[in-house]
């Protein structure tokens, strides 16, 4: 049977609407019902697929034509899967199944069987019909512009490199130097860095565009455009000498800075760190030992984050700037990790390390609040990264799987291959609308806690997804280092772990839900 596309795109929606209705009134259920962190984690699981979904029926009530019609079948495909996990996630805490599940079993299959919908979207990526790519959404003119212009310079200045970034594990510095500097002459080193700082002072939808047109190249590549880690705390509680001998020096590609708050003990319970920085004289002797820190191989200096009040934990961290030459500052061994061409992670101590009281970047014991001021922000351009990768590798399955031929067929013709891309396809849509819409909410003025964290776990819970799938469409041809797909496959399985891990995203939703949060779905 050939697959179309669904027409009955109102009731798809309708029906889209009221599974994800059924999800969100199943979490209201089964949370007061968890009966530890393995259903709670569930529980958070089915809020974030509503929002999530819900994101993109908004979306796609908005659309018209083709997007709508694809928007509407992928909003079908994730709620009614979605309705279903929540009601197994409800029954399993014990909680009152008959009416949602009867929804759920319902919804499954009208106003089409749900099979029939992966069906269309599936044959519809094969057949390059299914607007996936971000260029569909509709944006002010200036991020329109901003959108052509990072994808021109990953077009032409960077791609061209990544095979041979891929091969070698990095680029000569004379290149990076190089192409850093093509950057800079575009404005596309500092985007959301104020402009009093030499930033150009996007907001988080804008950077969001450039973090997904990013995504499109390989991650050693990441630093070229967008902002740099650690730069905006700079910018924000640095002083007017810090912004002279740090930051600007930075934004020119004088200087290099990096970011050091994990060690051996201290990953994701930062209230962990043991690094410690003591009064001494008129400045502080800080001692310790971070590690997993990146760009130490480039950088003059490094953020730190030591405790100064050991007893009060969080609220006993204070920010300092390291000078990497000064004496009681050593540079340890590289750690090797996967999937990291071009980055490179160490090991760092500090050793009766004398700085001033000029080091200390904002307040004494104010560290974790500097800390986390962007962590919403970090966590949607995470995901935007995400949703570049996505998009490449779906594009990359698609193209092989109508040139590729087995048992007399293009492999893309296999119903199955077509699901994968299905999948895919709908994920990466629910998911853009998601960091799209938690990112205007945050330009207005909104936390978005619960949202962001659902956004970034999403998001790399996709990127891996989606490259799996990748790289069984492929197939041994994917696994070979000559196509993007490995490498890929090998950077994006980081983002689970980094910046606040899936669980720690999972536990800080529950933590949302159990202050009374709940998914506003459902809302015009
Ligand atoms: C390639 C790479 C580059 C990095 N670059 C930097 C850098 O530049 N600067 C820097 O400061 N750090 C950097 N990091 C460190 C990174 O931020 C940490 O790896 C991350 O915070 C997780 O900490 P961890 O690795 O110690 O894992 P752990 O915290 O030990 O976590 C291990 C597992 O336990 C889970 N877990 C932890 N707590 C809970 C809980 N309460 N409930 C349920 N599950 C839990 C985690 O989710 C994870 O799955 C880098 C790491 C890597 C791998």
């Amino acid at each position: 049977m050939t697959a179309t596309l669904d027409p009955a795109t109102d009731a798809g929606l309708a029906g889209a609407a009221e599974a994800v209705a059924v999800t969100a009134r199943c979490v209201d259920l089964a949370f007061p019902a968890v009966t530890g962190q393995g259903t709670e984690f569930a529980v958070a699981e089915s809020a974030m697929d509503a929002v999530t979904v819900d994101a993109l029926i908004r979306d796609a009530r908005a659309a018209h034509g083709d997007v709508a019609v694809q928007q509407a079948q992928a909003a079908r495909l994730l709620a009614a899967t979605a309705a279903e996990r929540a009601v197994s996630t409800l029954r399993q805490v014990g909680g009152e199944t008959t009416e949602p599940a009867a929804s759920a079993a319902r919804l499954a299959v009208h106003p089409t069987p749900i099979h029939q919908v992966r069906s269309a979207i599936g044959a519809a990526v094969h057949a390059g019909r299914f607007q996936y790519d971000a260029t569909t959404l509709p944006l002010p003119p200036e991020l329109v512009s901003l959108r052509a212009l990072v994808r021109r310079f990953v077009t032409e200045q960077l791609l061209p490199h990544e095979a041979r970034l891929n091969e070698d594990g990095d680029l000569p510095v004379e290149l990076w130097a190089e192409l850093e500097r093509r950057g800079r002459e575009l404005d596309l080193n500092a985007l959301g860095l104020p402009a009093e700082h030499g930033g150009m002072g996007l907001g988080l939808v804008g950077q969001l565009v450039a973090a997904e047109e990013m995504g499109r190249v390989a991650v050693g590549f990441r630093h070229v455009v967008g902002t740099p880690p650690g730069s905006l705390p700079l910018a924000r509680h640095g002083t007017a000498a810090q912004h002279a001998a740090y930051l600007r020096p930075w934004l020119r590609g004088e200087r290099w800075g990096a970011w050091a708050t994990t060690e051996p003990e201290a990953g994701s319970d930062l209230a962990a760190i043991r690094t410690v920085a003591v009064r001494d004289g008129d400045g502080w002797r800080i001692d310790g030992a971070k590690h997993f820190i990146t760009g130490l191989d480039r950088a003059d200096f490094v953020i730190t984050f030591a405790k100064t009040d050991p007893d009060r934990g969080l609220k006993g961290l204070t920010a300092f700037l390291v000078d990497l030459d000064a004496p009681g500052v050593e540079v340890g061994r590289e750690q090797h990790m996967m999937g990291r061409e071009g980055l490179h992670s160490f090991e760092l101590r500090y050793d009766g390390l004398h700085v001033g009281d000029d080091a200390r970047l904002g307040e004494p014991d104010e560290g974790f609040r500097l800390l986390i001021a962007d962590v919403s922000r970090m966590r949607v351009l995470m995901a935007g990264h995400c949703l570049g990768v996505a998009a490449r590798l779906i594009d990359i399955a698609a193209d092989w799987g109508r040139g590729r031929v087995q048992f007399g067929r293009p492999i893309g013709e296999f119903e199955a291959l077509q699901w994968y891309l299905a999948d895919s396809a709908a994920e990466l849509l629910a998911c853009r609308s998601s960091a799209y819409r938690t990112a205007m909410a945050i330009d207005a003025g909104q936390r978005a806690q619960a949202e962001s964290a659902t956004v970034k776990a999403y998001g790399t819970e996709l990127a891996c997804r989606v490259a799996d799938r990748a790289m069984q469409i492929l197939g041994g041809t994917g696994y070979c280092t000559e196509l993007p797909v490995e490498a890929l496959y090998r950077a994006v399985r980081l983002w689970r772990i980094a910046e606040g891990s899936s669980e720690i995203q999972r536990m800080l939703v529950g933590r949302q839900l159990a202050a009374g949060w709940r998914p506003e779905v459902g809302v015009a």
